[in-house]
Parts: structure tokens; C-alpha cells; sequence
């Protein structure tokens, strides 16, 4: 793992009206590796991802990636710095096939010159799922979903993979199957930032992990440590782990 941060995140802030969803967050993410970030419902994990992905402006605080500000920014222009989000929720595009959904995050994305085809047959192969390239998007199980919306946010050629729960609702084969394939994205260079509900793949997984509850980083440090630390495991208990799925 390389030691130089690809993502700083820096005295992070965001209100909602009257409730402050993000309290003066820090944190640096290391390039090449896979951070998880868990926390009760609520505590602010989909903000935080919505934040730096430009969904939602900052209320305070930076967001720096690859050393430059992009707090702020229209989501395009973060999108065309190489930042992508899976979402959970996949919508593809149906009737198209699976090359096709996959091809048209190649034609997006990071900017730059690209190999469209040949960045479409490697995100397939990353996320496991070239063998269902002729498929329509329709046909697929909502594991094969999730693959699918992985390699589209990989197609888009980001050097940084935010994956909101992609485990969430699958069995623990096609769990199994996911955490491989993040294994994976990482191999091939990409920086991942995992929100999980499932502790098992966190604890597997994870280089290191955060720990927010009520907006505020709880704590931050490798799994073994975060899943013993008293703060983590008394917001956990106090807070019962509901099932956003
Ligand atoms: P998590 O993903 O950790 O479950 P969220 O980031 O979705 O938590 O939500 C954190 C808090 O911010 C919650 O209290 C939620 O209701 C609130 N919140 C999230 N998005 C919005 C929004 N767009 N407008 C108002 N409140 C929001
Ligand atoms: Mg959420």
C-alpha cells in the first residue's frame, strides 16, 4: 500500500437545516487501498460519500483528491477527476446488454484519452462479469446488478471507487464474490472506499477502517483495533444495527 493519500478530507462539515449530518471530519485515505467506513443508520456514511462525490456542497471544511480542492465542484467535473461512485441500487439501462451499460461508463467518466472497447473488456473482467457481456441488463440477479454497477463505475476509468453497501441484501456466496472482486480493483490500482453494513467482509477486506456515529469520526485505524475500541462498540450497542436494505 502506498503511503501517499489520494483523498484528504479535511475539517468536513455539513448541516441539513437543523441537523448537522457531518461534524468537523479529518481523514486521509491512502492511494491503492480499501477503506471502510461504518456507522449506526444515520451516521452520516451516504453524506459523507454524497459530499465528495459533489452531490451535496460542503457546509465547511475541503475535500482534496490527488492534492487538489474539488469541494464544491458540479459532480461532472469531480466524475472527470476520477472519482466514481457504485450505487446500490443499480439503474441500467435494461435493454441493453451488459457490454453495452458497461461501455457507456467508459465513454464517460475520467477525462482523458481512452481505448473504449478495451476499457470496457477490462472492467468486465474486474468485476467478474464478462462472461454476462451478451446479456441483456434485465436478465441479470441483483448480485449480477451490483457487478454490473461496479464495472460501470471502473469502466469510468476512476482512480477512486466509492461503493455504497454493495453487499447489502446479498447471500454469502455472492458476498464472497464481491469482496473478491474489490480485491481486485485495488490490485489493478484503483483506491476503494467500501460503506458495509456486513462486518465479517469489512473486518476481511478492509486495510483500515472509520468509524462514524452522529456525523463525528469515532474512530479510525485497522479493523482489529477499530472492532475493539469501547466507542465503536458502544454507539454499535447503543444504536442497534438496523437493516437499511
Ligand atoms: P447513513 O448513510 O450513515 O445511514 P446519512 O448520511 O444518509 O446516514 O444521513 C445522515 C443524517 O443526515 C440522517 O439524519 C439523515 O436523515 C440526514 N440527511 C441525509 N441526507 C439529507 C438531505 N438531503 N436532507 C436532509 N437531511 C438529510
Ligand atoms: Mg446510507
Amino acid at each position: 500500500m502506498s503511503a501517499a493519500p489520494i483523498l484528504q478530507i479535511e475539517h468536513l462539515s455539513k448541516q441539513f437545516r437543523g441537523l448537522q449530518a457531518m461534524s468537523d471530519v479529518s481523514f486521509t485515505i491512502p492511494a491503492v487501498s480499501i477503506t471502510s467506513i461504518i456507522g449506526p443508520n444515520g451516521a452520516g456514511k451516504s453524506t459523507l460519500f454524497n459530499l465528495i462525490t459533489g452531490y451535496l456542497p460542503p457546509t465547511a471544511g475541503g475535500i482534496r483528491f490527488q492534492g487538489q480542492l474539488i469541494g464544491g465542484l458540479p459532480t461532472n467535473r469531480i466524475a472527470e477527476r476520477g472519482i466514481a461512485r457504485a450505487f446500490q441500487i443499480a439503474r441500467p439501462f435494461r435493454d441493453l446488454s451488459v457490454f453495452e451499460n458497461v461501455r457507456i461508463g467508459a465513454l464517460f467518466g475520467k477525462a482523458g484519452p481512452r481505448d473504449v472497447s478495451a476499457t470496457t473488456d477490462r472492467a468486465l473482467r474486474l468485476a467478474a462479469i464478462a462472461h454476462l457481456a451478451a446479456r441483456p441488463a434485465s436478465a441479470l440477479t441483483v448480485g449480477q446488478l451490483r457487478h454490473l454497477e461496479v464495472a460501470r463505475a471502473i469502466a469510468t476509468r476512476a482512480d477512486l471507487l466509492l461503493a455504497d453497501e454493495p453487499c447489502a441484501g446479498l447471500n454469502p456466496t455472492e458476498t464472497a464474490a464481491m469482496i473478491e472482486v474489490l480485491r481486485e480493483v485495488r490490485a489493478s490500482g484503483v483506491t476503494v472506499v467500501l460503506v458495509e453494513h456486513d462486518m465479517p467482509s469489512v473486518m476481511e477486506v478492509s486495510d483500515r477502517v472509520l468509524v462514524l456515529d452522529a456525523g463525528r469520526l469515532i474512530a479510525d485505524g485497522l479493523p482489529q483495533d477499530v472492532a475493539q475500541d469501547e466507542k465503536v462498540i458502544a454507539a454499535y450497542l447503543g444504536s442497534p444495527e438496523a437493516d437499511d436494505a
